[in-house]
């Protein structure tokens, strides 16, 4: 039964179609792995066995009457804990949000519920999705399983850990500047980031709404696929929701898997990683990335390298228009209305017990974008530093725009690095923002991007990342799955050779 854990989801959804196992002994195989490996390597923040056999054990009722259940019925999952669930903890990493039970689904989750699938738990995160290693959680450090000293990225690290460990066969993650990407990067994972607007933010957390956006890690291209079309859609509660059909993604990935890449063209992006562009890459990140775009070559595709000069300034726009949405966004959190309240004790006004709240109730990081972004919003300060991020974000945009008059897809290394060790990076801030170089443009731009992985470098996952226009998402999949069938072939296995699933002991 252990090859329950290491089995892909969509195989996993085909067993239990077939009944050739129940939703139940799926899902009691995970809440086992959990039990065994979750001490040490920390991706869960709450875990309820019992709500998740429960809910197994009704699938299993439901299939044995007839029922007719979609393709994810009793597949269990892992939801990063930015995502509201009814009656389900949700703290979005930080103690300000400590004990808080909503009293709904975020839109995301009830899609998931309605599909059958089980919740395992919710999975840590940098407080607020603010990080790029999971270190600014307010509750515990979540290791990589590839290397238990190493961080697994962020801000989705508890998600991205939990698939890669072999504690959940998907998750959800979200991404506002590479939070899906990354972390599925350095664990080895497929991760997409969907066309901003095209699944709905109703019931996320806000970090920046105009960047937010949720979507699947999952350990195969076609996973991935099957996870994001059972999420998107048109939704009437989120006002920036795109009223378009949900696109055909899981098909874009099998087709993909084909293996033909004939006449399409892709675009290398210069100012990530290519030539005078490469401080603070690793060696053997820029190799794995070179071998790959070969490898799309002889697939059929015709490459090119394209320049996007505006990607430079991303890094900077970026860490300006976040924190001025955050601070924004993070002033509902005023004691009052959610979770904790400090210092209410009769005497005190309402602004003493709010500021009270806040000191004790957010983490440095996310102090310190509060800071940044109230003082990048401020009158007299504001075009100089939110206006002329915002012209910024317009010029990436249009380095997309021309490059899509020349190429399909645009890609690149996904992180400049492998993942680092734990504790390198949380006294320097900017060297923790560097980790975003890459993911950051198609963040701004609102298009659709994956990342797969593309081999090791020092035995450590290296991700590649596939970018397309806005609402191309299944070109993103088609490429991912391609290159992915090209290397499990190559390899002669799947996974990049094995999940890193340790054991305990
Ligand atoms: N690492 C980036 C940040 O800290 C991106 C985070 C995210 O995508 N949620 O803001």
């Amino acid at each position: 039964m252990t090859e329950l854990t290491t089995t892909d989801a969509a195989e996993l959804g085909r067993l239990l179609a077939a009944g050739e196992v129940t939703a139940a002994e799926v899902t009691r195989a995970y809440l086992d792995r959990i039990e065994a490996e979750d001490g040490a390597l920390g991706a869960y923040l709450h875990v309820d066995a019992e709500a998740a056999l429960r809910s197994a054990e009704q699938v299993d009722a439901a299939r044995a009457q007839g029922g007719e259940l979609g393709p994810l019925a009793g597949v269990p999952l892992a939801l990063k804990d930015v995502v509201v669930t009814e009656g389900v903890p949700t703290t979005s990493g930080s103690k300000i949000l400590e004990g808080w039970r909503p009293p709904y689904d975020a839109t995301l989750a009830a899609r998931l519920k309605t599909a059958g699938t089980v919740l395992l738990g919710k999975t840590n995160m940098d407080e607020f999705a603010m990080g790029s290693s999971t270190e600014n959680s307010a509750y515990r450090v979540t290791r990589n399983p590839w290397d238990h000293d190493r961080i697994p990225g962020g801000s989705s690290g508890g998600s991205s850990a939990a698939v890669a460990g072999g504690l959940a066969p998907w998750a959800i993650g979200t991404d506002t500047g590479g939070s899906i990407r990354q972390p599925a990067a350095v664990t080895g994972l497929v991760g997409h980031k969907p066309t901003y607007g095209s699944v709905s933010r109703y019931g996320l957390i806000a970090f920046s709404s105009s960047l937010d956006q949720a979507g699947p890690m999952a350990r195969t291209v076609l996973d991935a696929a099957l996870l994001h079309e059972a999420i998107a859609g048109h939704d009437p509660l989120d006002s920036t929701s795109i009223d378009f059909p949900v696109p055909v993604l899981a098909e874009a990935a099998r087709r993909g898997a084909e293996g033909d890449l004939a006449g399409l063209r892709v675009g290398v992006v210069t100012e990530l990683g290519g030539d005078g562009h490469t401080d603070g890459y690793d060696q053997g990140v820029l190799a794995r990335t070179a071998e790959t775009v070969a490898l799309l070559e002889s697939l059929g595709a015709e490459v090119r390298p394209v320049s996007c000069p505006a990607f430079d300034l991303a890094l900077p726009a970026y860490y300006l228009i976040a924190p001025s949405e955050a601070s924004s966004n993070l002033a509902r959190f005023d004691g009052v209305r959610y979770g904790l309240r400090v210092g209410d004790d009769g005497n005190r006004d309402l602004d003493e017990v709010m500021a009270l709240t806040r000191e004790q109730g957010f983490g440095p990081e996310v102090k310190r974008r509060i800071i940044l972004g109230t003082y990048a919003l401020s009158s007299g300060y504001y075009d100089a530093y939110y206006g002329q991020a915002q012209k910024v974000r317009t010029l990436i945009t249009r380095d997309f725009t021309t490059a899509w008059d020349d190429v399909d897809v645009l890609v690149s290394p996904t992180s400049p690095t492998v993942a680092w060790p734990v504790g390198a990076r949380v006294d320097d801030p900017i060297a923790m923002y560097a980790a975003d170089l890459c993911t950051l443009p198609a963040s701004l731009a609102g298009v659709p991007a994956i990342s797969v992985p593309c081999g090791l470098s020092e035995g450590l996952p290296v991700g590649f990342q596939i970018m397309a226009p806005a609402l191309a998402d299944d070109r993103c999949y088609r490429v991912a799955a391609a290159l992915e069938a090209a290397q499990d072939a190559a390899r002669g296995s799947r996974f990049l050779g094995q999940l890193p699933v340790r054991s305990a002991a």
